[in-house]
């Protein structure tokens, strides 16, 4: 069976229809897994209400009752379906976008998660944006609604962090324009609950994770007899900078090392940008 499935994350149409399924039969029977309420398909663990009806995990903690025929919900487990549900291929939830991809349910999450239909989200750190669209649309909207967000030209520039000393977390946004790309560069303060700051510097690229891969980018501290520098592949928008900042996949220090480089409380990073 995994044969048909995705292990890299990437779109594979598989050869034929899995054992049993008739050819184009597979989305019928994929279809018998819509959630009547948000048409995502249910999948296992699957519980059903007393009359046999479905709901996805999502919907279910939002109801009270079944959709379908507003009898109890129950807690009562389909394992049949389950097993059903372990032979479907199932399209990805970016059909629609031009995604050609039908996967096992278990391949699923990770093909979506990485898949390139997948529409992008405002790149600007902090989840108050909750604008997305294609590529090709990002740098129309950072124009429109952040407008505020300083441009630099070149590829090796000072991003200038003012005020690093203001309390609780911070986030600072630039974006340096060179080799005809477009890169945010992103510096947040976190706040640990002892009271400990954390500040993470990372750039990542308006563009896809491959076009990311062109480019290399350094992050340097300067101070008298001092230096601290971080190399690394650009983020593409397209994965954020989240998770890397968790993982502390960027240039990490804490508020000695700022102070240590810091002027009147404004700090400067080299940033340089080359293409590999
Ligand atoms: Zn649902
Ligand atoms: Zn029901
Ligand atoms: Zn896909
Ligand atoms: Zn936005």
């Amino acid at each position: 069976m995994s044969a048909f499935a995705s292990k890299s994350g990437r779109a594979v149409h598989p050869q034929s229809p899995p054992s049993g399924a008739a050819p184009g039969g597979n989305t019928e029977l994929a279809s018998l897994f819509e959630c009547p309420v948000c048409f995502d398909y249910v999948l296992p663990p699957i519980l059903q209400c007393q009359s046999g009806h479905l709901v996805c995990a999502n919907c279910r903690p939002k109801l009270t009752c079944c959709p379908t025929c507003r009898g109890a919900l129950g807690n009562i487990r389909n394992l049949a379906m389950e097993k059903v549900a372990s032979t479907v291929m199932f399209p990805c939830k970016y059909s629609s976008s031009g995604c050609s991809a039908t996967l096992l349910h278990t391949d699923k999450t990770e093909h979506e998660d990485t898949c390139e239909f997948r529409p992008y989200m405002c790149p600007c750190p902090g989840a108050s944006c909750k604008w997305q669209g294609s590529l090709e649309q990002v740098m129309p909207h950072l124009m429109s609604v952040h407008k505020s967000i300083t441009t630099l030209q070149g590829e090796d520039i000072v991003f200038l962090a003012t005020d690093i000393n203001l309390p609780g977390a911070v986030d600072w946004v630039m974006m340096q324009s060179c080799f005809g790309h477009h890169f945010m560069l992103v510096l947040e303060k976190q706040e640990k609950f002892d009271g400990h700051q954390q500040f993470f510097a990372i750039v990542q690229l308006i563009g896809s994770r491959k076009q990311a891969e062109n480019f290399a980018y350094r992050l340097e501290l300067n101070g008298p007899r001092r230096r601290l520098t971080w190399e690394a592949t650009p983020r593409s928008i397209h994965e954020g900078v989240q998770s890397a900042i968790m993982n502390s996949d960027c240039l990490v220090f804490d508020t000695s090392i700022a102070q240590l480089f810091a002027d009147n409380g404004n700090l400067g990073i080299n940033v340089t940008i080359s293409m590999c």
